[in-house]
């Protein structure tokens, strides 16, 4: 019987993990225009140097969030970087099973199939 699939349930705890959250040029653009700031201002605003000086990652609160989860909830949610909208499909984080509630619905929606 097919997997239940996976829905975002909106919980933002994929958003309150510690790590980068890679940005590509697209990415940059896309956000920097869905807030109607220039690219460069928005580098100087809200990202940060990887530790290996080689790419830019979004900046966290002091919380260790995600600079733009507002309460649970994205607030570039249609604008967000590719690696927020590959999760959990292209990728996943351990743990995250237990974490994000979209995958222990699924899950549990399995165990009943
Ligand atoms: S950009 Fe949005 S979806 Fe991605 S980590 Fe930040 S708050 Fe979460």
């Amino acid at each position: 019987m097919a997997k239940t699939p996976f829905i975002c349930v909106k919980c933002g705890e994929c958003c309150r993990w510690h790590g980068y959250v890679h940005l590509t040029a697209d990415d940059i653009k896309r956000m920097a225009d869905f807030l109607k700031i220039s690219e460069k201002t928005f580098i100087e605003s809200f990202t940060r140097l990887t530790e290996n000086r080689q790419g830019l990652s979004l900046r966290e609160k002091p919380s260790g969030e995600c600079v733009f989860l507002e309460e649970s909830v994205c607030g570039i949610y249609s604008a967000r970087p590719g690696q927020c909208r590959d999760f959990p499909q292209k990728w996943t984080a351990k743990g995250a099973e237990n974490a994000c509630l979209g995958l222990i619905l699924m899950k549990k929606l399995d165990e009943k199939r």
